[in-house]
């Protein structure tokens, strides 16, 4: 397995996997948590509902205590003095407007009301023989010392009747039923009650349950959704609803899963994107150094050859065996040709190492193209038709000056003649050409060589990158020519263009920008 394809492995198996697992095990418990945080919510809620429910049943309660101490002192059958103790015990008592006294036995009744005078007592009387059952069962309770507070029905929808046993009562009753006023209680009493819990994120209504009428609200703003809803235990048309202020608790949860499956998400995102980015970093740097190593082995080759030669040829001449003046000169072209062979790479390792940092600076002239490309042709033009070319030069007439700095180009284009004679075969035909149209000048050359396929097209500009084909693979290079070309023609602002066919040959193509005129017309 490649290191790459190793790392790519390790990186799923070490961060990915895990946090995959993880992922897809906390999206399976968020449904369990929503469920659990509801609940818990709910049970929070129904809390502050069950104590409102416990403080009317203990307020009722205590009226009740109260009602039977007052009870305690008036005696039978002396009736001023009990509607005296009742109708103080009304007037103290907010939200009670009568007290109905009532022997179960004898079933005699004494009824005080306050002065509204609105209520009658026969109503409440057939209320109390349609539950004889309920004042059996209070009965027995009483006897087992007990006391129960009994909701016994509604009258004109606006009075609760709530009966409960008097104990040790020496007014000869022993039930007394409250007719309490269900509105005041609840808007009065219990108000106070409901607005004095700490409940600033909360919302608690009163409600008619059938009806779904307000009655009671700690919010001014009305909302047709009570949340939970508990029956009032002494109140039973009446509901009391609790919720939250400004959202539903489904819709709470629903926030909260959603925020956590996001987060999930984003953060497999941000996981894979970092072993992405990780993968892409290392497997470039494992590729750099790996063509690094086949730079420097390259590299190594180049110079061999030459100096192999030389010293081979210079011992010769030192051991003066050659007498032929012919065959000594012969030797010394070659020395000093390998010479510069030499001096060549080592200038293009040290142009591109200088280039790479930054520090190569150009001397940029205006340059007729034509003349400079001449130059160039016949200075290499011997040595081409030497090694069987056939190089051709065409020149385009009356093309625009170009600044451009002359060494730097003329090594790029002496890199290309190069590049072409070394990867040509059979047809070893060369043309060097200028051209123009509107906006660049180009410098051509042209080769009926092996060509590049078309995946390497790119690659072959990037530094080190020798394309290793059966082919090729004999041609010395360091890897450096044409990322060297690249260098040197963007620091002109200029483009160069590969056009190539695997087998048939290449076109490698300089274009510099034509600087213009201000009134539009080129520099000529
Ligand atoms: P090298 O020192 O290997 O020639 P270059 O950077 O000059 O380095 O070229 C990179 C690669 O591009 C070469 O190894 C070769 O495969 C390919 N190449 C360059 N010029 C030509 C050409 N004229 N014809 C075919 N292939 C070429």
């Amino acid at each position: 397995m490649s290191p790459e394809k190793r790392l790519l492995v390790f990186l799923i198996l070490i961060v990915l996997l895990p946090s995959i697992i993880y992922s897809t095990f906390e999206i399976g418990n968020l449904n369990d948590y929503e469920k659990r945080i509801q609940t818990i919510y709910n049970n929070q809620l129904e809390t502050v509902l069950f104590s409102i429910n416990q403080f009317s049943e203990d307020i009722t309660s205590s009226w009740a205590s109260q009602l039977t101490r007052d009870l305690s002192e008036s005696k039978f059958p002396d009736k001023a003095k009990l509607n005296a103790t009742l109708n103080e015990f009304i007037r103290r008592t907010e939200s009670i407007e009568g007290v109905l006294l009532y022997n179960s036995e004898t079933k005699e009744s004494f009824f005080s009301e306050n002065e509204s005078q609105i209520i009658k007592d026969e109503e409440i009387i057939k209320i109390i023989d349609e539950n004889n059952s309920l004042f059996e069962k209070l009965s027995r309770y009483k006897d087992a010392g007990y006391r129960k507070l009994e909701v016994l029905g509604e009258i004109d929808n606006k009075f609760q009747l709530i009966t409960f046993s008097i104990v040790n009562s020496l007014s000869g009753f022993d039930f007394a039923v409250f007719v309490l006023n269900q509105n005041t209680f609840i808007t009065s009493v219990l108000a106070r009650k409901i607005e004095s819990i700490p409940a600033e994120n909360f919302v608690v209504s009163i409600f008619n349950t059938s009806s779904d009428s307000l009655l009671f609200s700690t919010s001014t703003v009305r909302s047709d959704d009570f949340g939970i809803s508990k029956k009032l235990w002494l109140l039973p048309e009446y509901s009391t609803g609790i919720n939250l202020m400004d959202k539903t608790i489904e819709s709470l949860v629903r926030d909260r899963t959603w925020i956590s499956y996001t987060t999930i998400i984003l953060l497999n995102l941000v996981i894979i994107s970092g072993i992405f980015f990780i993968f892409k970093f290392v497997s470039q740097t494992v590729k750099l150094a790996k063509l690094k190593t086949d730079f420097v082995s390259n590299v190594s080759h180049e110079l061999r050859t030459p100096l192999a030669l030389i010293s081979m040829f210079a011992e010769t001449l030192e051991l003066d065996r050659i007498k032929s003046e012919e065959k000594k000169k012969e030797y010394y072209r070659i020395i000093s040709q390998e010479t510069g062979r030499l001096s060549n790479i080592v200038n293009r390792i040290l142009n591109f190492a200088k280039t790479e940092s930054g520090k190569r600076t150009y001397k940029f002239s205006q340059t007729d193209v034509n003349e400079f490309v001449q130059k160039i042709y016949d200075t290499y033009k011997f040595h081409l038709s030497n090694n069987g070319f056939n190089f051709i030069l065409e020149l385009k007439e009356n093309l625009p000056g170009i600044e451009i700095d002359q060494e730097a180009i003329s090594e790029a284009v002496i890199n290309l003649i190069d590049n072409a004679m070394k990867y040509s075969s059979e047809r070893k035909k060369i043309t060097l050409r200028t051209a123009a149209n509107e906006e660049f000048v180009f410098v051509e050359v042209r080769d009926e060589g092996i060509g590049i396929k078309k995946e390497d097209l790119k690659r072959v500009f990037e530094k080190f990158v020798r394309i290793s084909d059966g082919e090729i693979h004999n041609t010395k290079g360091t890897g450096l020519g044409l990322s060297l070309v690249s260098q040197i023609i963007e620091a002109h602002n200029g483009k160069v263009e590969l056009l190539s066919t695997y087998g048939k040959g290449s076109l490698f193509r300089l274009m510099f920008p034509v600087k213009k005129m201000k009134n539009g017309n080129n520099y000529v």
